[in-house]
């Protein structure tokens, strides 16, 4: 087996062979740790049958580990100039196809369809740029994209705040959007010297799995979204203080809020953050007639 691309010698050689000078902007940061990199592949128990989608292969670091263990490999990467680089890295690799494309304009279900019908599942492995994490992820959740799950270096903040409780600090719109979908949990923590150059924040690794079912019944996805963002605009108020401000104007808005969470038997004055994901939806289903119809009639 070669060398792996990931050793800080092999980098810097890559990197000055090619003349690469980092984009911040990009969140370039690449991962000069191959230990790392084979416990993020572990963590995403790839087989032959397995598709995987990667975003920002970089200089392929990652890119080549997925490819020894899965049976293809479809990578995004936005920078242009990581193009001739990834062609040589990865030559030895035949299982692996380089969008030159940002994630967010890709057409995923496309992608899903022309590449990967013959395989059993297919899951995302990615070091992500951590200026786009989140649209990233709601882009393959709200996109309905079949995919069993997601193996995602972020940043540890965000990572905390996806996989935090009803109750605790961290806990938010995030969270729930998120674990609607997702059985989510932190897989490691990374330090920031395994990367190159190295970020600002720490990092971690997180695992998220799909759920075979939801864990509510909801009448519209989106409405639940907003009322649970609409919720925590400010955390330190009420859920019916902050629905007053984020909920369309209208004459009895306030009482028709008061009827909702009465309807429900729920405290107006309880916040945002001590309701579980089941407990925002059944409040969202009973704002839905008067504030989600209404405002599309
Ligand atoms: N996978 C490599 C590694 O682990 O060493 C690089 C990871 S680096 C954190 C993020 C990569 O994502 C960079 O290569 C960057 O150019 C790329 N990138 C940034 N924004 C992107 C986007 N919107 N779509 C696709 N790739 C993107």
């Amino acid at each position: 087996m070669r060398k792996d691309i990931a050793t800080p010698v092999r980098t810097k050689e890559i990197l000055d062979k090619y003349g690469f000078s980092f984009k911040k902007s990009l969140g370039q940061n690449f991962l000069i740790d191959p230990n790392i990199l084979r416990n993020i592949v572990s963590h995403a128990e790839l087989t032959e049958k397995t598709g995987v989608i990667e975003i920002g292969p970089g200089i392929g670091a990652l890119t080549e580990h997925i490819a020894r263990s899965a049976g293809k490999v479809v990578a995004f990467e936005i920078d242009g100039r990581l193009l001739p680089v990834l062609e040589d890295t990865l030559s030895p690799y035949n299982n692996v196809t380089i969008v030159h494309q940002d994630i967010l304009e890709a057409d995923l279900a496309q992608v899903v369809e022309e590449h990967f019908t013959d395989y059993d599942d297919v899951v995302v492995v990615a070091n992500l740029p951590y200026y786009v994490t989140t649209p990233i992820i709601m882009k393959f959740l709200l996109g309905k994209v079949p995919i069993s799950g997601m193996v995602i270096m972020m940043q540890k903040e965000v990572a905390d705040r996806i996989t935090a409780l009803p109750g605790t600090k961290a806990y938010g719109s995030l969270s729930i959007a998120i674990q609607y979908y997702m059985d989510a949990e932190v897989a490691m923590i990374v330090p920031k010297t395994v990367f190159m150059p190295q970020p600002n924040v720490e990092s971690a690794v997180l695992h998220l799995t799909r759920k075979d079912k939801a864990p509510a019944h909801v009448l519209d996805e989106d409405f639940l979204f907003e009322i649970s963002r609409g919720s925590f605009v400010q955390r330190r108020k009420t859920i019916l203080n902050n629905l007053q401000s984020s909920l369309p104007k209208g004459k009895e808005k306030k009482q028709q809020i008061l009827d909702a969470f009465e309807k429900i038997d729920m405290d107006p004055g309880r916040r945002g953050e001590t309701l579980t994901i089941e407990e925002f939806a059944i409040l969202s289903n009973a704002l839905y007639e008067d504030f989600f119809v209404a405002k599309k009639k």
